[in-house]
């Protein structure tokens, strides 16, 4: 048998000391769910399997348009259809999933993203065509709540659905021109379309026109960012803007 070449010698020594440190590490921090820190076998899942069967798939019948549970085409969607051509969430923002969010964007858990986008690419979702779609974009952050969160979770999820579904990805040609308020909950639709109005602008050079683009989100609850984010994109020339989102606010 030959030799190993010297690179991979190297990386093997590299890697026998990195495997003694994993192995101490699950000793002394054992693999712990994101959610509820129950025990894991192995360090690469992120969610124990209590918590990942009670994501709440939103099935039965729903509106074409907007996805919504209910009537097709929904009452909102027959009177003002909006810019966003389809748009499709993953799982009810609730219960684990909630906690999953929530534990995502306040403890900077960007694994828990990762997870999170791969469920998510891995998901049959009605009326949803991967193939369909020609590039992803994540719903920017602006960059004051970027600096202070470490990481835009909608552009880690975004990664892993471009990755599971070999589709391009555009990172940095929308932006957020205004830093808006948190959408509260108790905001009704329209204040809060008026809070993100104006809110998203789109860099020279962008890869938009012509194309089928998917706006990317980790949580949908009235549909006005991604509302003003499909308008900023329509009229920078794409020809259809579509959504998707880990998680959707009954
Ligand atoms: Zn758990
Ligand atoms: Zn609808």
């Amino acid at each position: 048998m030959s030799p190993a070449p010297p690179r991979a010698r190297l990386l093997g020594l590299l890697c026998a000391p990195l495997d003694a440190c994993q192995g101490l590490l699950d000793l002394l921090l054992p693999p712990a769910c994101g959610v509820c820190q129950a025990l894991l076998d192995e360090r690469r899942e992120v969610l124990c399997p209590n918590c990942a069967a009670e994501l709440e798939p939103l099935g039965g019948a729903l509106c074409g348009r907007c996805g919504l549970p209910g009537a097709d085409p929904c009452p909102a969607c027959r009177g003002e259809p909006g810019p966003l051509s389809r748009l499709r969430s993953g799982w009810a923002y609730e219960g684990a999933l909630q906690q999953a969010i929530l534990r995502m964007k306040l403890g900077r858990r960007i694994e828990l993203a990762e997870d999170l986008g791969a469920r998510l690419a891995a998901r049959a979702l009605p009326g949803w065509e991967w193939q369909e779609l020609e590039l992803l974009a994540p719903i920017p952050l602006h960059p004051r709540r970027l600096h202070a969160r470490g990481f835009n979770q909608a552009a880690v999820i975004a990664r892993a659905l471009a990755r599971a579904h070999g589709l391009p990805l555009s990172l940095d040609h929308l932006v957020r021109t205004r830093a808006t308020p948190e959408q509260a909950r108790a905001q009704d639709r329209a204040a809060r379309l008026a809070n993100v109005r104006g809110a998203f602008a789109v860099r020279a050079g962008h890869p938009f026109a012509g194309r089928c683009v998917c706006l990317v989100d980790d949580v949908v609850t009235t549909g006005a960012t991604l509302h003003a984010a499909a308008e900023a994109l329509l009229a920078a020339g794409a020809r259809e803007v579509r959504g998707l989102s880990v998680a959707r606010t009954l």
